[in-house]
């Protein structure tokens, strides 16, 4: 066991501070890596404030961060993939049982024995949960890492492991592509990184949004047309026309406005968590068979899959670099959407505190 600096939160009221955490030593399979930057995901304030405290109670104290990239420092005697100064990441995940059906279908997010990267059990016996990224370095299993393509830009390519992949999978698995007319509901963290991938998918893109001074941040990233959904009109010009929607808004909505949106066969898919019930009238899905779903990061070949297409693309997130030291601020800066699109932070300035 060896000692990390990290920043924790205390209890679901206290800001995160620097502390020090225990790090097991590499096991024969287990990679050190040392963190470069670490992308801030709204879970990791919703779980610091225990927000979803009925389906996951935060465990404190609590260091969050599952978008992790950073080069490898060490390895176990048995790790094949991975060599001291790989550029890699690690995502929400860093085990499951690797037994169950899931695992066998490489669809370890849905495993029901899976180890979050922070607040699960810590079957090492390390600590009392795992700890997240917000630290200078993590052990993980190897068959938990991933490999980052080299051209990429690491801070940019830290929100990848999280967003990049909850709105590249249900793309994938709803077939988006050339020929194909896709939405995007909300133009945030997810939302942004959803519009790059249509557009390298080939499809039509179109955005969704409430605020009019996003239009042409929408177009720059990659949509062909914006609609402002407030505007009934507009939003009437696109009914019945589109063959998925990613819905990436966390917020109460109508989500009818935009089931009415959808083609023959149609499909909406919620990758925004809003914490009441949704109110969706089925006529609107029987008529014309659309459906309705969700979708949950992915698992990890498809994550490396989805870090190789960006490699190629070049793809990776806009992101607002901040020190370490400035994570509550960015909490607070988050609630109010005021970032573009992503934070990441630079674990270099942990070493100054
Ligand atoms: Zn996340
Ligand atoms: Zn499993």
């Amino acid at each position: 066991m060896y000692k990390a600096k990290a920043y924790a939160a205390g209890s679901a009221t206290s800001p995160l501070a620097q502390t020090t955490i225990p790090r097991r030593e590499p096991t024969e399979s287990d990679v050190r890596i040392e963190i470069l930057f670490c992308g801030v995901c709204h879970s990791d304030l919703h779980y610091v404030r225990d927000e979803w405290h009925e389906s996951l109670a935060a465990i404190y104290p609590c260091v969050p961060g599952h978008e992790i990239v950073g080069r490898v420092a060490e390895v176990g005697s048995a790790v094949t993939r991975f060599k001291p100064g790989d550029q890699v990441g690690v995502g929400c995940m860093v085990d499951s049982d690797r037994t169950c059906a899931n695992c066998k279908e490489d669809l370890e997010q849905f495993c029901p024995n899976g180890v979050l990267t922070y607040g699960s059990p810590d079957k090492h016996g390390t600590a009392p949960v795992t700890y997240g990224g917000y630290s200078e370095s993590i052990v993980v299993d190897e068959r938990f890492v991933l490999r980052i393509p080299d051209n990429l830009d690491l801070a940019g390519a830290a929100p990848l492991l999280c967003a990049g992949i909850t709105t590249y999978s249900p793309m994938r698995h709803w077939g988006v592509g050339e020929g194909k007319k896709v939405g995007v509901v909300g133009l945030g963290g997810l939302g942004h990184m959803a519009v790059k991938f249509a557009r390298a998918f080939g499809a039509h893109v179109v955005v969704f949004t409430t605020s009019e001074s996003k239009k042409e941040d929408a177009l720059r990233l990659g949509a062909h047309e914006v609609v402002l959904s407030r505007n009934a009109d507009e939003m009437e010009k696109h009914a019945g026309s589109f063959d998925f929607i990613l819905d990436a808004v966390a917020a109460q909505h109508d989500i009818n406005a935009y089931i009415n949106l959808l083609a023959r066969d149609g499909n909406l898919t919620m990758v925004g968590a809003p914490e009441k019930p949704l109110s969706v009238a089925v006529f609107g899905l029987i008529f014309q068979r659309r459906s309705f779903s969700g979708s949950l990061i992915g698992g990890i070949a498809e994550t490396q899959e989805m870090l190789d297409f960006c490699g190629e693309h070049n793809i990776t997130a806009d992101v607002e670099v901040i020190p370490m030291q400035k994570i509550n601020e960015a909490y607070e800066r988050m609630l109010k959407s005021d970032v573009k699109y992503r934070f990441s932070i630079d674990m270099a300035s942990l070493k100054s505190d």
